[in-house]
């Protein structure tokens, strides 16, 4: 027996059946459920073991697709990720592994929805990704709608997924089409994958209805009913497995799609197609943001290490608090922290503050120690940005805006980041 193949093994307690993985330690034999998760297990204690199924030679067979008379054309730009991924069976890791043509080969009913061409642009987890892959996807979605498109995919790991859709927002100025980030929780080798639903659900979508501008195509629930497309900037990952994982932050979800009835309907107001054109505004790959996270004891070189930076973010408490304030012996540190901050501010870092809560609306005239931040120049007021989306945004707005200009403009709304109203039905759905 070797890796790969699907093996049945009894011990004197428990029968367990899964694929066989190359095992660390010597006397243990590793098996990969099919819930996911690796079980080792003592050589000693086994009593029976057989074969089920050998492993197969991964296939990867070129996909030539034909274009088919009035269907849309929808790009597919790969990046990498879960979606393109596949259990390696030489480390028994997951790694990034599928080709463009592998995944239509994987989910032909695209082909049906749409005319579809797929690229590969990248082939990394999407943690890894920096400012230059934000730009990247931004210039390849831009020459795939200036060929023509009626619309772009990008498949993309999970994890960074709503940082560079909100980068992408903001980057893609006067977007005439759809351009919907998709990931998968499970591997697309997987029969408990959600890359299918994912991927179909957005095609459909795109080849069916009529908005313009980039989404966010995932699960609604864990169940494989429903699809929600999610505003680019006002999105989060909630859940650290969940196939219904990006959820809608102080907001609600653009339209639910359901593939199987092949049924849309739309949830919020949206920007339809258009005939404007693109204009790229990037940002610079150089450019220094931070974000500090506010805690107990925290202390003032915390802030002070952002001494040169661009802009930082702050995370702060509930309405977006900082410990600012000497309010016995035990907390002068809190009297630095402040003179840190006004150090950064007067120095030219521009520092925004959004808060850790992630719901809710940051408010700097309630408290003192809030109007003490504003009164050194510390913006954010009224902001019900996430803190991810803050950051993407401070990045993008340094990138192409004066110092000032970037101050005033991150309390406007120009991608749908910030809403007017904190509507009460927008908490936890
Ligand atoms: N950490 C990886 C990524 O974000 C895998 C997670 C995923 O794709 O779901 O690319």
């Amino acid at each position: 027996m070797k890796s790969g193949d699907r093996i049945r093994v009894a011990t004197a307690t428990e029968e367990l059946e899964g694929r066989l993985m190359p095992s660390t330690r010597s006397g243990y034999l590793v098996l990969k459920l099919d819930s996911g998760y690796n079980i080792g297990i003592d050589e000693s204690k086994i009593k029976n073991k057989e074969l089920v199924k050998a492993a197969e030679p991964a296939a990867s067979k070129e996909t030539s697709v034909e274009q088919k008379k009035g269907l849309k054309k929808i790009a597919i730009l790969h990046t990498g990720g879960t979606i393109a991924s596949k259990i390696d069976y030489s480390t028994g890791g997951v790694i990034a592994q599928f080709s463009a043509e592998d995944m239509l080969n994987l989910f032909p009913e695209l082909t049906d929805i749409a005319n579809i061409t797929s690229r590969q642009i990248a082939s990394m987890q999407s943690e890894m990704m920096r400012f230059a892959h934000h730009n990247l996807i931004a210039r390849e979605v831009a020459k795939e709608v200036e060929n023509g498109v009626d619309g772009v995919i990008v498949t993309h790991g999970t994890d960074t997924l709503h940082y560079s859709s909100a980068a992408l927002a903001f980057i893609l100025e006067g977007l005439s089409v759809p351009v919907l980030l998709v990931g998968s929780q499970r591997s697309s080798d997987r029969g408990s994958t959600d890359a299918a639903d994912n991927l179909l659900s957005a095609a459909y979508f795109i080849a069916e209805s009529d908005f313009a501008g980039v989404g966010i195509c995932m699960h609604e629930n864990s169940d494989d009913a429903n699809n929600l497309i999610l505003p680019a900037t006002k999105s989060r990952k909630m859940h650290t497995s969940r196939r219904d994982a990006f959820r809608p932050i102080n907001t609600t979800a653009i339209a639910r799609v359901n593939y199987a009835e092949k049924n849309i309907s739309f949830i919020s107001e949206y920007e339809k197609r258009n005939k404007k054109t693109i204009t790229l505004k990037l940002i610079k790959e150089d450019i220094k943001v931070g974000i500090v996270k506010v805690h107990p004891n925290i202390s003032a070189d915390q802030f002070a290490f952002f001494s040169g930076y661009d802009g930082l973010v702050l995370e702060g408490t509930g309405l977006g608090h900082i410990p600012n304030q000497k309010v016995d012996d035990a907390s002068a540190e809190n009297a630095k922290i402040q003179k840190a901050v006004e150090k950064l501010v007067a120095d030219g870092t521009v520092v925004a503050d959004s808060s850790q809560c992630i719901y809710g609306r940051v408010h700097m005239n309630v408290y003192t120690p809030l109007r003490e931040l504003q009164d050194i120049g510390v913006v954010g007021h009224l902001s019900d940005m996430t803190p991810e989306t803050t950051f993407i945004k401070l990045a993008w707005l340094l990138s192409n805006y004066s110092k000032d200009e970037a101050k005033k403009l991150l309390t406007e709304n120009l991608r749908g980041e910030i809403t007017e109203r904190t509507e009460k039905e927008t908490f936890l759905v």
